[in-house]
C-alpha cells in the first residue's frame, strides 16, 4: 500500500488514470502527459486532489523528491524521465504492480506471449466464469486492475493479460498460473534485440515457486528452451506433437483422453487451437469439467475482430479479422480455412509488400481490394493470376464479395493493412464490416 508518498505518473492512458484515482486519497499525486483533450477527466482528477500537468517538457517538472514513478507501459525505456528516475534511484512501477499491492489473497492467472494473449485470456475467463467461479478479467485487455479493486474479494481469481511492456516494471507481482503462448521476433525496437525481449518475457515467472504452474508451448522451440529451468510445475501444450494436451486425429487430447472434437470448436485455425489448449490447461488447474469446456468452445465465436465469425448468409460464412493490420496476421487467417475464400484486403499504405501472401492464396478464388493500397493489391493479384476486383470502400467490397461468392464459400475481411486511411481504428473498421454484413441479411 502507498501512504503519504510523492508519486509521479507518466502517461494519462487508461492505466495511468486508474492508478491516479486509486492513489489520490492517501498520497501526493502528479499525473502528466504531452496532450489530453478530455477536460472532464482533467477536472475529475483535479477534484480528487491530483495535480494534472499537460506539457511537452516533462523533465522540467520532475526532480529527485519523488518516491515513485509510475509509467504507462508503452513509454520507452530511453524516455528522459525513465533515465532520470534511474539516476535518482527512484523506483519505476506500472499500474499492474501498484494494483497488486492492494489485492487481498487471490489466485492470479497471467497470460503473455507474442501472439494470442487476448484470445487465450478471454477463453480462460469464459471457462472459469461458466464453471461458476468468482473470476475477474483484467489488465492489458482494456480493464486496468486498479479500477476493479473494489469488486475483488479474498479467494477470487484474476485472469490478466500481461504485455511485454507491462512485464518490464513488475517487481513483487506473483503469477500463480502463468501462460507463455509463443515467442516471435516482435517489439525489437523497444527491447533492442530478441534476446532482451525473451529475457523480459521470463519475468512473468519471476516470483513463482514450486506450487505455481507454468503453461508452455512445447511446439515453440524458443519457448521450450527459454523455460527449461523454471521453478514452477511445467504443463505443456502443443499442436505439433505429444504434450500434456495436444491434437490427435482431429481432437484435443488431454492426459490421453479426448476433450473435444475440433469440428465442435467454433473458432478456426491451428493458432486458435493452441490458444484453446493453453486455456484448457489453465482451466484444469481449477478443476473445470470437460462438459463446461466443450460447451464454451461450442459457443465461443472468437474475440472481436480476430477471425471473428459474423454470420452465415446465403450459405456464405462471413469472418471479421480487422485486427490483421499486417501481412503476417493475414497469413495466419488464411491458414485457418481450407474451403474457398473470397478475401477482402486493403487499407493504409505503408509501402509494404503483399508478395509474402502468395504461398497461402491457393484456396482464395477472388481478392476484393479497397482503401489506399487497392491499386498495389490489384497489381499484385493480376501479376500472379488471381482474380481481383477493385472497390472504393468496404461497403462496395462486401457487396462485391457476396456477388462473386457461392454457397459454401467464406468471405474473409483480413486486410493486411492498418485502418487509418479510412477509419479511426481497426475496431471501427471491423464494426462497420459487421454492420454492412448484418444489412445484407
Ligand atoms: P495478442 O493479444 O497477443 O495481440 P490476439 O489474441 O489479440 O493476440 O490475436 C491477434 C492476432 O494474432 C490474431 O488475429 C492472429 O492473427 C494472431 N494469433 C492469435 N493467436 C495466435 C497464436 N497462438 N499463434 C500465432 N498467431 C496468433
Amino acid at each position: 500500500m502507498f501512504k503519504d508518498k510523492k508519486i509521479f505518473i507518466l502517461g494519462m492512458g487508461k492505466s495511468g488514470v486508474s492508478v491516479a484515482k486509486l492513489l489520490a486519497k492517501d498520497n501526493h499525486v502528479l499525473i502528466t502527459d504531452v496532450k489530453c483533450d478530455d477536460f472532464d477527466l482533467i477536472k475529475e482528477l483535479e477534484g480528487l486532489g491530483v495535480n494534472v500537468i499537460i506539457t511537452k517538457n516533462q523533465e522540467e517538472i520532475f526532480d529527485d523528491s519523488y518516491d515513485y514513478v509510475i509509467k504507462n507501459p508503452g513509454v520507452r525505456l530511453d524516455h528522459p524521465i525513465v533515465v532520470k528516475s534511474k539516476e535518482y534511484h527512484i523506483p519505476i512501477l506500472t499500474e499492474l504492480e501498484v494494483a497488486y499491492r492492494y489485492l487481498p489473497e487471490v489466485t492470479i492467472v497471467g497470460i503473455t506471449g507474442s501472439n494470442g494473449k487476448t484470445t487465450t485470456t478471454t477463453i480462460i475467463y469464459e471457462f472459469l466464469k461458466s464453471a461458476g467461479l468468482p473470476v475477474h478479467l483484467a489488465g492489458n485487455i482494456g480493464y486496468p486492475l486498479c479500477s476493479q479493486l473494489s469488486e475483488i474479494k479474498k479467494g477470487d481469481i484474476i485472469v490478466t493479460e500481461i504485455s511485454s511492456h507491462q512485464l518490464v516494471n513488475l517487481d513483487t507481482f506473483k503469477v500463480d498460473v502463468a501462460v507463455l503462448t509463443n515467442l516471435y521476433q516482435v517489439h525489437l525496437d523497444f527491447f533492442g534485440n530478441f534476446e532482451n525481449y525473451k529475457m523480459n518475457k521470463l519475468r512473468i515467472f519471476n516470483n513463482q515457486d514450486e506450487k505455481c504452474v507454468a503453461i508452455l508451448n512445447k511446439g515453440d522451440k524458443e519457448v521450450y528452451d527459454l523455460t527449461l529451468g523454471l521453478k514452477a510445475t511445467k504443463k505443456y501444450f502443443s499442436s505439433k506433437g505429444d504434450a500434456d494436451i495436444c491434437i490427435k486425429d482431429g481432437s484435443i487430447i488431454y492426459e490421453g483422453k479426448e476433450i473435444v472434437d475440433l469440428s465442435d470448436v467454433r473458432v478456426k485455425g491451428v493458432h486458435n487451437y493452441e490458444n484453446i489448449m493453453a486455456a484448457i490447461l489453465a482451466a484444469k488447474e481449477f478443476n473445470v469439467s470437460n462438459e463446461i469446456i466443450k460447451e464454451v468452445l461450442n459457443n465461443f465465436a472468437g474475440v472481436e475482430h480476430r477471425i471473428e465469425f459474423v454470420a452465415k448468409i446465403g450459405g456464405r460464412e462471413f469472418y471479421n479479422d480487422s485486427k490483421a493490420t499486417n501481412v503476417d496476421s493475414t497469413i495466419t487467417a488464411l491458414k485457418s480455412f481450407d474451403n474457398n475464400v473470397v478475401l477482402i484486403l486493403g487499407g493504409l499504405d505503408r509501402g509494404h509488400s503483399f508478395e509474402p501472401l502468395l504461398p497461402y492464396l491457393s484456396h482464395v478464388k477472388h481478392i476484393i481490394c479497397f482503401g489506399e493500397t487497392k491499386d498495389r493489391i490489384s497489381e499484385f493479384a493480376s501479376k500472379n493470376g488471381i482474380d481481383v476486383t477493385v472497390t472504393d470502400n468496404l461497403e462496395e467490397a462486401v457487396h462485391a464479395a457476396y456477388n462473386i461468392s457461392l454457397e459454401g464459400d467464406t468471405i474473409l475481411l483480413s486486410p493486411a493493412c492498418a485502418s487509418w486511411d479510412q477509419y479511426k481504428s481497426f475496431e471501427d473498421r471491423g464494426n462497420e464490416f459487421k454492420n454492412i454484413v448484418s444489412k445484407l441479411a
